[in-house]
């Protein structure tokens, strides 16, 4: 073993990674389109592995099935649904028009559901345990990619005495194994899987890895589409979803988590269609509405909590949660009973303040949630809530981020992966695991985790 990593000419020996770090990232596909889709870059990765501690990483995996089961449950609910947005659906057009898309009944169909479960390192006395950020049950990405960054640390380590010490990641191949998994249930020879992309991604190099393979070693029929493109052509025959002469079996959201994404009427009624047909939909509208992150806050209380999962799964699950509160919420805080609006203005550094929406960079931090907290009315706080920071010790990392070597303190995001297929809402799970990881490393200084948004970049998990 010719380096030791446990010193400082460990981060030495990290830098004098980037070359070859780069040449990697071009080889397998750890790249990203510019924002004018002009040129392909590597995507901001991490030269020096995350230390984790063992016992955090295991919590955070094995509790993600917990949730799959929990979220399966939630959205099953349609009046729990209606009850716990009804007055976000008041002063949220996006949450009220997602609303409007679900038939009078539902039909019956099987449930599939490609997630990921974030979550930070929270430092408890002695203990390190993961406190969820969110749960991302539509559009989770970077499995693939993630799975190479984590190829490419053992293989730049593979001299150096943490060779052994990756948790090795397979979420690549954890989700053509769900495809292919689903498909049997689900698909037909006439039919074909349908992934609902944005023309404009400049993510696109993580899809086409996957796509390739269910197309190549599968034989599964797959095509893509915009929203915009399956709301004009597609139609309805027989309850079943038609698009370009073919039957949807599964439609796969990668697109339609933001307002943004519905630039037309056709994008909407495309979200009709697949509610309305046998498709299953992944996600479906239901679950779309269970992720609003006012959903966190409702199941953090230990009644509703328990309507859903028993006593040994609510604690497991409670462990993992922080405070939220409703800005209009009366709340105890380090010492103080009030307002949680005010406690937040005078504490800004303890909380995030969130709308109900996914994809980032939409949250308010410090002095901007400040801004924020005096200005909007009681009946516009009705579209965030408020979630306690998660806090974490900042650990020294190497970083490559456009060609240029960083150095400094940093904090980290750990998601596991999660799949759940079953039948049909309610029935038990066919599969319920979790499926390899993401970990996104950022600057401490950064708020924001995106790594397409630039704050964050690609990392893998070595042990201490
Ligand atoms: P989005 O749907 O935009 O991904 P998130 O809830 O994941 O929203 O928040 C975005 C980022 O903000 C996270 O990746 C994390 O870096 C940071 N963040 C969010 N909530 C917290 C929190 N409670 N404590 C610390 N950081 C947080
Ligand atoms: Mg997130």
């Amino acid at each position: 073993m010719s380096v030791s990593c446990t010193q400082d000419r460990c981060y030495e020996f990290a830098a004098s990674l980037a070359p070859a770090a780069t040449q990697f990232a071009y080889t397998h596909g750890i790249v990203r389109y510019t924002k004018d889709l002009s040129r392909v870059v590597p995507l901001p990765m991490s030269l020096s592995p995350w230390r984790a501690d063992p016992q955090m990483v295991k919590d955070t995996r094995e509790i993600t099935p917990v949730y799959n089961r929990l979220y399966a449950r939630v959205s099953a609910q349609r009046d729990f649904l209606a009850e716990g947005l009804a007055s976000a659906r008041k002063v949220d057009p996006f949450v009220a028009r997602l609303f409007d898309c679900l038939p009078e009944t539902l039909p019956e169909k099987p449930e599939l559901f490609i997630n990921r479960n974030d979550c930070m390192p929270h430092v408890e006395g002695e203990e390190v345990v993961p406190k969820q950020v969110e749960m991302n049950l539509m559009a989770a990405s970077l499995g693939v990619v993630s799975a190479s960054v984590n190829r490419m640390h053992r293989y730049l380590y593979a001299e150096t005495e943490l060779a052994d010490q990756f948790y090795v990641n397979n979420a690549g191949d954890d989700l053509v194994d769900t495809f292919v998994q689903a498909w049997k249930l689900i698909g037909s020879r006439d039919s074909v899987l349908l992934w609902i992309v944005d023309p404009g991604e400049p993510n696109i190099f993580d899809m086409r890895a996957t796509e390739t393979r269910l197309v190549v070693d599968h034989g599964i029929p797959l095509l893509r589409c915009s929203l915009d493109e399956l709301g004009s052509e597609g139609n309805l025959q027989n309850g079943d979803l038609h698009f370009r002469g073919r039957k949807v079996a599964i439609a796969y959201f990668r697109i339609g988590y933001a307002p943004t994404h519905y630039t037309t009427p056709n994008c909407w009624k495309a979200r009709e269609l697949i509610e309305a047909s046998s498709a299953v939909s992944v996600p479906s509208v239901s679950v779309q509405l269970a992720n609003m992150k006012k959903f966190q806050h409702i199941l953090a209380d230990p009644a509703t909590l328990r309507r859903f999962v028993d006593e040994r799964e609510a604690r497991q699950l409670e462990r993992t949660f922080v405070r939220f509160a409703r800005l209009e919420d009366e709340l105890e805080w380090r010492g103080q009973r009030g307002k949680a609006r005010d406690l937040a203005i005078a504490h800004p550094d303890d909380f995030v303040m969130k709308p109900h929406r996914e994809g980032g960079a939409n949250n308010f931090f410090g002095p901007d949630m400040v801004a924020q907290l005096k200005t909007l009315s009681v009946e516009e706080s009705e579209a965030f809530i408020l979630m306690e920071m998660i806090r974490q010790e900042p650990f020294r990392s190497i970083r490559l981020v456009n060609g240029q070597v960083e150095d400094g303190p940093c904090f980290t995001e750990l998601g596991v992966f999660g799949v759940y297929l079953s039948a049909g809402p309610g029935a038990e799970p066919l599969l319920n695991r979790e499926g390899g990881y993401l970990l996104r490393t950022k600057d401490q200084a950064n708020k924001e985790g995106l790594v397409l948004g630039g704050f964050s970049f690609m990392d893998s998990v070595a042990t201490l």
